[in-house]
């Protein structure tokens, strides 16, 4: 469909400039549905007709797949090609690989390990989103098998991967309903996957030599009513793997494409065990859909878990942590008060020094909108008093019998105000390094 100016959206639009949507005009709002980078959703007031008109005008360059039986894996709908424009909208999800020339000892551990793993990271707590199954043998029954046991034992969808289509349309069946994807269908094996993908609702990878056979396969897909489809580049280096994720996504957005706007999928598979990190990594950051990685190795995954998260938090939301007086360990009455802000990452890192330390306490956190100590205090947003304010709302006075509140080390300058405005309290400077909190409890704090 030709691209939509903001003049011609606006023409849709109610033009009451009701501000709903967020944007002070529908104007403004049509201007931005044109940059895709707003959604009609917003608009609470959009007309059928309108819908109709601007549902496949606004709807994202990037098709959105979803993945397991409700669906809340999802991947795609990707709006920009930088994070800072606006933000990245689904992660990349990461997936393990199985073959099923395995030993069965190492396909139990590695299934059991995959569906036990949990990272903790600032409150979240992350997992392995999908199993991959290699077909290595020559066996179509054992590698039904291996996606009927990948299947119960982890309830996660499953990347069928073979390139025996009797095999990938048999084991798509054994895992019918599970939400997983069929990997990867070809010029000639295209229409059977697809009525395969299509019965028993999986996912489709495509894949081809060249971009303009892909291109060939997901037209002919599309034109047959089948969309749920990502996309299996055929590269061979680090350096092809980056620039043909970089063609795909931007002419999906800038030229508005749609048969290279699709999620991918890629088997992370090379020898060179750094070399693999790498790949995971521009996956991750260079706008890939689904990778998957070789073996289960935490010390891969922690990592990769850890980019992607820094990579898909919204810009222009920081992590936070709700406002309040939040308790580390048990404390009571005569426990010490510690304040700092409620930037998610500052506040875990503050409440795990303090429990590392085995004391407990209470930890009062005001309303920063997520900012770190520093930048918080610059914007006045941590100054003595708004954190005075906050705790006389919070009643932390009825809770505690001491008066003394350790502040961070950085904003020691606040102490006095802060002190100022709530009378009968000490603000006692800890230190600046969170690093350094542990010491400063036994060496200070314990001993009073
Ligand atoms: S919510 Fe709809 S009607 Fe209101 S300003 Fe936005 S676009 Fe216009």
């Amino acid at each position: 469909m030709k691209k939509l100016t903001g003049l011609q959206i606006q023409k849709y639009l109610p033009k009451t400039n009701c501000k709903e949507c967020g944007s002070n005009t529908c104007l403004a709002f049509a201007m931005k549905l044109a940059a895709k980078k707003a959604d009609l959703a917003d608009c609470p007031y959009a007309s059928d007709e309108a819908k109709a008109v601007l549902g496949a005008a606004s709807e994202p360059p990037v098709k959105g797949v979803a993945f397991g039986t409700d669906r809340s894996l999802k991947i795609g709908e990707e709006t920009v090609f930088y994070r800072h424009e606006k933000t990245f909208v689904h992660q990349s999800l990461i997936a393990v690989n199985i073959n099923d020339t395995d030993s069965s000892e190492k396909i139990e551990s590695t299934l059991q390990a995959i569906k036990d793993y949990q990272l903790i990271r600032v409150g979240e707590t992350l997992t392995i989103d999908m199993v991959a199954i290699t077909q290595k043998s020559d066996s179509v029954a054992q590698f039904v098998t291996l996606a009927k046991k990948a299947w119960s034992m982890t309830q996660k969808p499953i990347v069928l991967h073979s390139q025996n289509p009797e095999a990938l349309i048999k084991a798509a069946e054994a895992v019918k309903d599970s939400g997983s994807l069929i990997a990867a269908a070809t010029a000639e094996t295209a229409d059977m996957l697809m009525k395969t993908a299509r019965e028993n609702n999986h996912a489709l990878a495509v894949t081809a030599a060249d971009l303009d056979s892909m291109v060939k396969i997901t037209s002919q897909l599309k034109e047959n009513g089948f969309n749920e489809i990502l996309l299996q580049f055929q590269t061979h280096s680090l350096s092809e793997q980056f620039q043909t994720n970089s063609i795909a996504r931007k002419s999906a957005l800038t030229d508005n494409f749609k048969p290279l706007g699709y999620p991918t999928l890629r088997f992370i598979e090379g020898d060179d065990y750094l070399e693999n990190i790498i790949m995971a990594v521009n996956e991750i950051s260079k706008f890939g859909g689904i990778f998957v990685l070789p073996e289960f190795d935490p010390a891969q995954i922690v990592p990769l878990m850890t980019a992607r998260m820094n990579i898909f938090t919204d810009p222009q939301k920081p992590i936070q942590v709700e406002p309040g007086v939040y308790p580390v360990g048990e404390p009571n009455a005569n426990s010490p008060v510690f304040v700092t802000t409620n930037f998610s990452l500052t506040y875990f890192i503050i409440s795990g020094e303090i429990e590392n330390s085995g004391l407990s306490a209470w930890l009062v956190v005001p309303e920063c909108e997520g900012m770190s100590v520093l930048t918080s205090w610059a914007a006045g947003k941590f100054s003595g008093s708004s954190i005075a304010g906050f705790i006389k709302e919070s009643d932390l006075e009825s809770k505690v019998n001491t008066r003394e509140i350790i502040i961070p080390g950085y904003v020691s300058q606040i102490s006095g105000e802060l002190e100022e405005n709530l009378p009968g309290w000490k603000a006692i400077v800890g230190p600046q390094e969170s690093a350094d909190l542990e010491s400063f409890i036994t060496n200070v704090v314990s001993p009073r």
